[in-house]
């Protein structure tokens, strides 16, 4: 049975202790005000990990997630992270593939498929990012570039580690921007991602895979597009940094 799961990415945003209090306020909230069974994760900055994890303790619904990772054990990288020094700081999550990646470190499917291989090796579960620029949808492309990054990112795996993976459909613009995919864009989209799916492997693994939606997700817009019957939650950006959003984003699944 595939999860709920709402992601919170804080991208290059708050110091220790502005992290730690975001964290703090939406750990109590979510243990306090959350009815459903959601998976919740906070996705910090690398140096705030070990921090973060320890306020989220022995906490059942929230998790850690980190924004990247290098396609190596260890070594001569300098300023890289590996999958296995974020699993040692608690996080059992990794975003690859966000667009900002894409766009301003060269990242191609090509390195996201070593990524992926590899973060799996580590028990580490992938967030793969997909999604299209407006140009792109505005040629009504999407769905071919769409398939082709899950493809190139994805299809080397075998059915018992794909479904591993979280996706997240992010188009690139709606990411920050407030404008939204309506409810009807965003169930499209995840159900040809799920068909895609289902084409080269079955029905069966393609039913198991989360696929959240990113892109200017708040409190107001979430209960519409959580409840679509392929969208299984959402990677939050600018709303993950107001504990009540947040919060209040998670509870639209209640
Ligand atoms: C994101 O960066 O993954 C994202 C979805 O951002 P926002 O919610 O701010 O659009």
């Amino acid at each position: 049975m595939r999860k709920n799961i709402v992601a919170g990415n804080w991208k290059m945003n708050c110091t220790l202790p502005e992290g730690k209090k975001l964290a703090s306020e939406v750990i109590h909230m979510v243990e306090d005000e959350v009815k459903n069974d959601a998976q919740v994760i906070l996705i910090p900055p690398f140096i705030h990990l070990t921090g973060i994890h320890s306020l989220i303790g022995s906490s059942n619904k929230v998790l850690l997630g980190a924004q990247n990772c290098h396609q190596s054990q260890s070594g001569a990288f300098t300023g890289e992270v590996s999958a296995a020094m974020l699993v040692s700081s608690g996080a059992t999550h990794v975003i690859l593939g966000h667009s900002e990646r894409r766009e301003y470190f060269g990242e191609t499917d090509e390195l996201l498929a070593e990524k992926i291989k590899f973060t799996l090796e580590n028990n580490l579960t992938p967030i793969f990012c997909c999604g299209e620029k407006l140009e792109v949808r505005e040629a009504n492309d999407h769905e071919r570039l769409v398939s082709l990054q899950v493809e190139k990112a994805l299809f080397n795996l075998s059915s018992e580690d794909i479904i591993k993976v979280v996706i997240a459909y992010e188009p690139v613009w709606a990411i920050g921007t407030g404008v939204t995919a309506s409810a009807e864009q965003a169930q499209e989209m995840h159900a040809f991602i799920r068909n895609h799916i289902a084409l080269k492997y079955d029905q069966e693994v393609a039913a198991e895979i989360s696929i959240l939606y990113g892109g200017s997700v708040k409190p107001e817009n979430a209960k519409e597009i959580f409840s679509q019957p392929d969208v299984d939650g959402g990677l939050i950006g600018g709303a993950s940094l107001k504990s009540r959003d947040f919060t209040n984003i998670v509870k639209a699944f209640d």
